[in-house]
């Protein structure tokens, strides 16, 4: 049989994928035409939907994500119908899908949302995790409530989550940049944030707001099982999870630089990075080194070697293209991800993609650039939607204004975080001028200009300066006027500018 003969059912729209990205698509194809038949083909048993959705300024967004059963988007949209399994081939000749229950879908339009999975430093389970889903943040959990020492190796929001959450348990926090947090922030907002490891932490709230449903998986080995990769967390991801380690003592993130993992007898090289020590004065002997052994080792380029229970690898994604590739032409990024262009169309007649699996790949604004993150995986369901509407009703449709300016909020440590534009002067190499101001423990915030003119800012603590920074980098005014005052805190900057 050939892939055409075995046809359950042709729909005019099927999006792939119950993730954030995928799931704002189908809501919007749904809405927008709501004769059409439309799939939804998710390898995960539930969905992740947006709610409490707030526009918090022009650009800037903030809402909660929650898994939900699929039949809360069935009831709504009664064009739509969930298929509960992984696409296995995919022929973009023929327009067809096949998942791995062996069943052949037809599309006219296809819209790729598999996100995308850890890039683990090697795989070797239970000695190095990663963290994508709530499978293996239950399975982190799991290993956590037996472990004394793990080593977190990465530097980026997972990473940094991660060394301010869990307790009773040493962490061995390895970094390989000359910061912490390098992916978001400067050594200056590093700095404001390294206080908080070691202070005490507020009361958690008892609740979590993220409801979540037990997942059962099919025994029979058909179907999506645990193998299938879920949906990845949202920015509250750690909440509901007991992150607390088998020892009751204070945790110390220990900031070391790393190039080899060694277990039992093995070394394995991940990288060959020059030792910088900027924290060393912060660095100690752990104690116990010598009188036991642990499951793993980890040889850092200090030259010092740490046993510990497990590994947790939060060094990025790489998205889930592998199923789609076969046998097609997809033209790739450097990053592995699906090229897409300012309509979300990769190189494949009829076929789009969006969120963590694409990479936008249209002349950019000069004030965004692509991280994939919640938000960006929203905005980009959202826009492939309206597109993949738009081309079906021959309408034309232009690059949402969302992508004119980067925004993203989110907390580290606690305090709220807004980033802005070119907040880490990205990209302007050393074209650029930065104003800041810093209250210990209060707030840190930073704005980038160039030409007088305002391109990026972070904002950490509750500065209130959001709307109107978002303001100032959108209408691109010349500020050379105002110089230092931008940021004097005598000034109610928000009056001066209404
Ligand atoms: P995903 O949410 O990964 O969804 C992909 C979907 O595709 C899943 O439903 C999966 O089951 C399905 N799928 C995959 N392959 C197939 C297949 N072959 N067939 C059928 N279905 C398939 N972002 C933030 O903005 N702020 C944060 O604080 C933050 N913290 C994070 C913490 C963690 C631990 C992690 C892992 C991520 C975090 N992120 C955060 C990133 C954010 O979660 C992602 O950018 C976003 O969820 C991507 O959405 P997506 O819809 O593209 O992909």
């Amino acid at each position: 049989f050939t892939m055409a003969d075995k046809i359950e059912k042709t729909f005019k729209f099927v999006v792939v994928g119950g993730g954030i990205a995928g799931v704002t698509c189908v809501e919007q194809l749904s809405y927008s035409l709501q004769s059409a038949d439309v799939a939804l083909i998710t390898a995960s048993p539930h969905i992740k939907a947006v709610t409490n959705y707030k526009q918090v300024a022009k650009v800037l967004e903030e809402f909660d994500v929650e898994e939900q059963p699929t039949s809360v988007l069935e009831e709504k949209f009664p064009n739509l119908t969930v298929i509960h399994s992984a696409v296995n081939t995919l022929n973009t000749r023929s327009h067809l899908v096949e998942t791995a229950d062996g069943k052949v879908y037809g599309y006219e339009k296809l819209c790729i949302c598999s996100g995308a999975r850890p890039k683990l430093l090697i795989q070797d389970k239970p000695y190095v995790l990663g963290i994508r889903d709530t499978d293996s943040a239950q399975e982190f959990q799991k290993q956590l409530t037996k472990a004394r020492k793990i080593v977190v190796v990465g530097n980026g929001g997972i990473a940094l989550e991660l060394v301010y959450e869990v307790e009773g348990c040493e962490v061995i926090w390895a970094v390989k940049d000359k910061t912490i947090g390098n992916t978001f922030f400067d050594a200056g907002a590093a700095q404001f944030l390294i206080p908080s490891l070691g202070a005490d932490k507020p009361e958690r709230e008892a609740a979590c707001k993220r409801t979540r449903y037990t997942t059962d998986y099919p025994t029979d080995g058909r179907g999506s099982g645990p193998t299938e990769p879920g949906s990845a967390l949202g920015p509250d991801w750690h909440r509901g999870l007991v992150l607390k380690g088998a020892e009751w003592v204070r945790t110390f993130a220990k900031l070391l630089f790393w190039n080899l993992i060694l277990k039992r007898d093995m070394f394995i090289s991940v990288g060959n990075k020059t030792l910088l020590t900027l924290f060393k004065k912060n660095f100690s002997p752990c104690c116990g080194q010598a009188s036991r052994t642990w499951p793993v080792y980890v040889l850092l380029t200090n030259g010092k070697t740490f046993g510990c229970d497990f590994v947790v690898s939060a060094t990025g994604v790489i998205p889930n293209t592998e199923p789609f590739l076969r046998g097609n032409n997809f033209a790739l990024a450097d990053d592995g991800g699906l090229r897409v262009d300012d309509h979300m169309v990769t190189s494949e007649p009829d076929v789009y993609a969006a969120g963590d699996v694409c990479t936008a790949c249209w002349d950019h604004s000069p004030l965004w650039q692509q991280m994939r993150l919640w938000t960006q995986a929203r905005q980009m369901g959202w826009h492939a939607g309206r597109c993949m509407a738009a081309c079906a009703l021959s309408e034309t449709i232009e690059l949402d204004f969302c992508f004119e300016l980067f925004s993203h909020i989110t907390k580290f440590f606690n305090y709220k975080v807004f980033l802005l534009g070119k907040f880490n002067a990205q990209g302007l190499g050393s074209d650029y001028e930065l104003l800041l101001r810093y209250t210990k423990g209060e707030e840190y915030v930073k704005v980038v200009l160039q030409g007088g003119r305002m391109v990026g800012a972070v904002l950490i603590g509750e500065t209130d300066l959001e709307e109107t920074f978002e303001n100032l980098i959108l209408n691109q005014m010349d500020l050379t006027p105002y110089g230092e005052d931008l940021l004097n805190p005598n000034i109610d900057i928000e009056d001066y500018f209404d």
